[in-house]
């Protein structure tokens, strides 16, 4: 099997390329533009692996797409490129309609034409998963959680955008019969996060005795996942999901923000202590405008239809993130000093 990763040098794309590549034995082809959020490290482990191409390409680039699926011939797309942090999407949104809307029409169309000329055995056996967020379905109250079926009220441009992506599938999938996958997931944390997320900002700051800003305060509820335990849950979609449906995946790991961040700050207590815990470093700041209360996941149908369920507990996952931090400052320290950038540029040329 062969599958067309998009976005695969951010976060949990790398997550999800290492999986298929080192551990299942997938060939991969990874497509990504390299943006701030993309990094040729966090493929790096795979870097050498026979089944993995990567390609230096950006999804609203059509021909580019056009010639990369009749070269490459994939069985299946998971589409994971977007411009994923609300709060770069408060401060410029048109990035986040050109590629979360028109970068996922420009995939579409481009996965469309390829799979419509295909034969009948490998047109039924194709697949276009479409990886979403949890935000789409806007924010609950204290009690429930999202399911496939909540109603959309996305309520920033981030979510917004990607909510039309989650249409602009669905009617692809409607209009010309393409058998798409969606799954909606909770918030990810875990190895290879950009320090512009909570958890790894925590980490990083908390190492070098800097502030630890907190928006309002730090009452927000979120529903946590371990990137490996989201990684092995689109694989789960992708081979045993029916097409057309959706699957909401979650951890079951509902924090406040503020909790998360005292429990970082409890680990790096006891992995560098500082003489004075790292808690009084905590500082209230003025609150993300329009921030959701809470979001939560039912992830039952994933469980149950999929047999899926996630391995790590949020307090084994979260040691496990903290000591892959504290292992890594290869991986972190060119990001945070900045020279990463051109690292990325010289690796990628070329590819
Ligand atoms: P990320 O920002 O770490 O990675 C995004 C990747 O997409 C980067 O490698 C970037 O270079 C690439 N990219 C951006 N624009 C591109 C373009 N025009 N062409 C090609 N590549 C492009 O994001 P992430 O946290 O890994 O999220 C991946 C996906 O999962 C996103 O679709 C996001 O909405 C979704 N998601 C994220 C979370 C989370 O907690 N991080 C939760 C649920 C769903």
């Amino acid at each position: 099997m062969k599958v067309m990763v998009t976005g695969g040098a951010g976060f949990i794309g790398s997550a999800v390329v290492r999986l298929l590549v080192d551990t299942l034995d997938v060939q991969v082809v990874t497509v990504d533009a390299l943006t701030y959020a993309g990094n040729l490290a966090s493929l790096a482990p795979v870097a050498e692996r026979p089944g993995h191409r990567f390609v230096h390409a950006d999804i609203r680039d059509r021909a580019r797409l056009d010639a990369l699926f009749a070269e490459e011939r994939p069985d299946a797309v998971l589409h994971l490129a977007a411009e994923s942090h609300v709060d770069r999407s408060i401060d410029g949104p048109a990035a986040f309609v050109d590629t979360n809307i028109v970068g996922t029409y420009t995939v579409l169309e481009a996965a469309r034409a390829y799979w419509s000329a295909l034969p009948a055995a490998a047109r039924d056996a194709f697949r276009f998963h479409h990886v979403s967020t949890d935000e789409v379905f806007g924010e609950l109250g204290p009690d429930g959680a999202f399911t496939e079926d909540s109603p959309y009220a996305p309520r920033s441009p981030y979510s917004a955008s990607k909510a039309a992506s989650d249409h602009l599938v669905r009617a692809w999938a409607h209009t010309y019969g393409l058998p798409v996958l969606i799954s909606n997931c909770s918030n990810n944390y875990g190895p290879y996060q950009f320090p512009e997320k909570l958890i790894p900002l925590m980490i990083l700051n908390g190492l070098d005795g800097r502030d630890l800003p907190v928006y309002g305060a730090g009452a927000q509820v979120r529903d946590w996942l371990h990137v490996d335990d989201h990684a092995r849950a689109l694989w789960a979609v992708l081979t045993r999901g029916r097409p057309g449906e959706t699957y909401a995946i979650g951890g079951g790991a509902e924090r406040r923000n503020l909790a998360v961040v005292e429990a970082l700050c409890e680990r790096l207590d006891a992995r560098r202590p500082q003489g004075a815990p790292h808690r009084r470093l905590i500082r209230f700041v003025a609150d993300r405008p329009g921030h959701d209360a809470r979001y939560a996941i039912d992830a039952a149908k994933a469980r149950r239809a999929l047999g899926w369920r996630p391995e790590h507990s949020f307090d084994s996952g979260l040691d496990h993130t903290v000591d892959w931090y504290l292992a890594n400052p290869d991986w972190w320290q060119p990001i945070r000093d900045g020279s990463y950038r051109g690292d990325r540029l010289g690796l990628a040329a070329g590819s």
